[in-house]
């Protein structure tokens, strides 16, 4: 029977094997850019977001500009990411306090980043992470349904499925691996219909082989 660590190391190769050029879809010049988009990201898909932040970063293209934008403006500008209203609150207030309290420049710190308006762990660790700082790893909703579904991590909240994953994870995968993970939930194990009887993994998934092997 194979343990999970066994499992995590197929699975590690697998992603490398297949998905070696995943890295993070939103489009970003810096770790400002990044955390704004990150933030609008929530239920809307990267490519939404990336036309969106087209628009928004062309006319605010740093913490203090966005800081002193109209609020009503700024509204509309973000409207087709969804639950706009809020997202817009908060990309005001993170400008607000990244341009009074930190001169403009993102801090790169878990605790500072997570003290910011709408900024939870999982943003913190999308920024973190690309910018060669990872003290985290990203638990999406991809990386949750599919470590799950594999069978190497246990927990159902996301913070306590990183937490297991960070044991079983060398730190340098931690980005890489999250990235990986998504390419690989857009491509073969997806929510509704995974594509099992395709899939690499299907030998070693507790979920393909608790039903029979045929799905
Ligand atoms: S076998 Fe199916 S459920 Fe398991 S990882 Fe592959 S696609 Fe996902």
């Amino acid at each position: 029977m194979i343990n999970k660590q066994q499992k995590t190391k197929i699975f590690l190769t697998f992603l490398n094997e297949k998905y070696s050029d995943a890295e993070c879809s939103l489009v970003h010049r810096n770790p400002f850019e990044l955390l704004i988009a990150t933030v609008l990201s929530a239920q809307c898909t990267d490519e939404r977001v990336n036309k969106v932040t087209r628009v928004l970063f062309d006319k605010y293209p740093d913490a203090e500009s966005m800081s002193d934008s109209d609020p009503e403006e700024l509204m509309e500008i973000v409207r087709p990411t969804g639950f706009y209203k809020n997202k817009a609150s908060n990309i005001l207030k993170i400008s607000k306090k990244i341009a009074g309290d930190y001169q403009g420049k993102l801090p790169l710190d878990m605790e500072k980043l997570t003290e910011l308006p709408g900024v939870g762990r999982k943003t913190a660790n999308v920024v973190l992470g690309n910018f060669g700082m990872a003290e985290g790893i990203v638990v999406d909703t991809h990386v949750k349904r599919i470590t799950t579904r594999i069978g190497i991590v246990s927990a159902d909240d996301p913070e306590k499925i990183e937490k297991e994953l960070m044991v079983l994870i060398p730190k340098n995968r931690w980005n890489k691996f999250s990235h990986q993970v998504i390419a690989f939930g857009r491509d073969i194990c997806r929510s509704r219909t995974p594509k099992c009887n395709e899939c690499g993994m299907n030998k070693f998934c507790a979920y393909f082989l608790d039903k029979g092997g045929v799905r």
